[in-house]
């Protein structure tokens, strides 16, 4: 099988950076074969979370969502590594922790649905984009 190095952004939320455990989160990302190779902590306004989670527009928990993701500081990652998209979605976990796997990261960490600790990309195309809206190259430390 051939090796696809790929880069997938991922955002530790505020539910995490409240109860200050991104050591812990990062932790399960490297152990999990993942580099973080750009790392910054923000605050989103409402509206670049509007923009964000545009996507969801539609949604019944769209406000809700863009409120959490602005209420407190976020960790935006690029993180590298073989098949990175699927991969950093296996060591999250499913969205809903209730859901997750035991050992992910919203089985071991999340509050709820929507407080659940991290984001990642769903695809290489999406990631390509959200990469794009956090991060300018020379951001980029491979
Ligand atoms: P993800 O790709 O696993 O993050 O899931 P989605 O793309 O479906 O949803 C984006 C984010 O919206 C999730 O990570 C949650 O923070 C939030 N979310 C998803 N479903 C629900 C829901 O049913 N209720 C609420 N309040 N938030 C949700």
């Amino acid at each position: 099988m051939r090796m696809t190095i790929e880069r997938t952004l991922s955002i530790i939320k505020p539910d995490a950076t409240r109860r200050n455990i991104t050591g812990a989160i990062n932790h399960r990302l490297e152990r999990g074969g993942l580099r973080i190779i750009a790392q910054k902590r923000i605050q989103l306004s409402q509206g670049q979370a509007e923009r964000f989670y545009e996507v969801h527009a539609g949604r019944p928990f769209y406000r809700d969502l863009v409120a959490f993701m602005s209420s407190g500081p976020i960790l935006v990652q690029v993180l590298e590594g073989e098949n990175a998209v699927v991969l950093n979605r296996e060591i999250m976990g499913a969205t809903d922790p209730v859901n997750a796997a035991p050992g992910t990261i919203r089985k071991d960490f999340a509050e709820s649905i929507e407080a659940n600790s991290v984001h990642g990309s769903d695809s290489p195309e999406n990631a390509e984009e959200e990469i794009a809206f956090f991060f300018s190259t020379i951001e980029i430390c491979p």
